[in-house]
């Protein structure tokens, strides 16, 4: 039984080593205690900072440390599919490498996969301790709204951290879309998944890639991959406005017949446009978003590129001297 631990890493130098002697520590009880084998597969994701290089290092102490290395940063998402495509295990886990994902817990989900009555064993957090309160709030709220939107549930506080068998990792990647929200796209295949609960972790070293307004983005994204809610919410804000105009239209007219016409209302003429052509181009907005994300998705560009793997590491320094030197040549 072989266990693949697939890491997305983003300028993790600092956390590396301390999340490699974790996971290690980890395996090594799992093999006496489950007969478990490991393969560790890292995903550089264009990283600015030395962990390419700690990667290749790792891979030449212990063969079971594998590595993809992108040609750029493409995000986590692509990450996540990358490493889900490459791993080879029976069981596949997904974690983050700063370690807020403790792989401690391992033993436990595998344990629930194992009965054989679950698919996949997920990760949330019970807390968010150490995370800014209005970032809190906002997540909050965005789990709400999304749930409301849209017909595949959406766990708050469920964390990337999950081990899935070989079954529901084929149906994670039979899903190939350009715009990839995981937390969706693991709910939307079903199965049968065990929920462990965990109090928030910070991470170990070197500090988070999200800024608010990434999240942000990240979530119209959620909103737009798995909900097609706001476009049947800009058809409901035409019916009302048409209605609203429409007993606008039957009180002049009244007021008219019996007061006459004098010539007032320019005020309020003025915020009436404007409130009616804020409102469409809000809906031309909404439907923006949706036509941005199938035009991303028409260009079927590949979601990932790799420049360096494992099995085909780059030439060592000396030879890329050599070429440099013939490039000038
Ligand atoms: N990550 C990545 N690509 C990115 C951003 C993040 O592979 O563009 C990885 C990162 O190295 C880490 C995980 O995704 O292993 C989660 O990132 P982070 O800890 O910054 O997010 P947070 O835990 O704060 O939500
Ligand atoms: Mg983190």
């Amino acid at each position: 039984m072989l266990i693949s631990l697939v890491v997305p890493c983003y300028n993790e130098e600092q956390a590396l080593p301390l999340f490699y002697a974790e996971a290690t520590r980890v395996a090594a009880a799992m093999e006496k205690s489950h007969g478990a084998a490991f393969e560790f597969l890292f995903i550089n994701d264009g990283s600015r900072d030395g962990t390419l290089e700690g990667l290749r290092r790792l891979h030449r102490q212990d063969a079971r440390v594998r590595y993809l290395s992108f040609s750029r940063n493409f995000g986590k998402e692509a990450g996540i599919y990358a490493g889900l495509q490459h791993a080879k295990g029976d069981y596949v886990a997904l974690l983050d490498a700063d370690l807020q994902d403790p792989p401690a817990l391992l033993p436990q989900m595998l344990d629930a996969l194992q009965t054989g009555e679950y698919d996949c064993a997920a990760t949330r957090r019970v807390t968010r301790k150490g995370e800014p309160r209005l970032r809190s709030f906002f997540a909050r709220a965005f789990y709400r709204i999304i749930n409301k939107m849209s017909d595949t549930e959406i766990m708050d506080g469920a964390r990337d951290f999950r081990l899935m068998t070989r079954q529901m990792v084929d149906s994670v990647l039979s899903m190939t879309e350009y715009n990839r929200f995981s937390k969706g796209i693991f709910s939307w295949v079903g199965f049968e998944t065990k929920w462990f609960d965990y109090e928030n972790v910070e991470r170990v070293a070197g500090e988070t890639k999200w800024s608010f307004w990434s999240l942000f983005r990240y979530s119209i994204e959620g909103i737009v991959g798995f909900s097609t809610t706001p476009l049947a919410m800009a058809a409901l804000f035409g019916v009302l406005f048409c209605a609203i105009a429409f007993v606008g239209i039957v009180f002049i007219i009244v007021r008219t017949l019996i007061f006459g016409d004098p010539t007032n209302g320019w005020p309020s003429m003025v915020c009436i446009i404007l409130l009616c052509s804020g409102v469409q181009l809000f809906c031309t907005g909404i439907v923006g978003e949706y036509l941005s994300k199938t035009y991303l998705e028409v260009k079927r560009r590949p979601i990932y590129i790799v420049r360096e793997t494992e099995d085909a590491p780059r030439p060592v320094t000396e030879k890329r001297e050599d070429a440099t030197y013939a490039n000038k040549k």
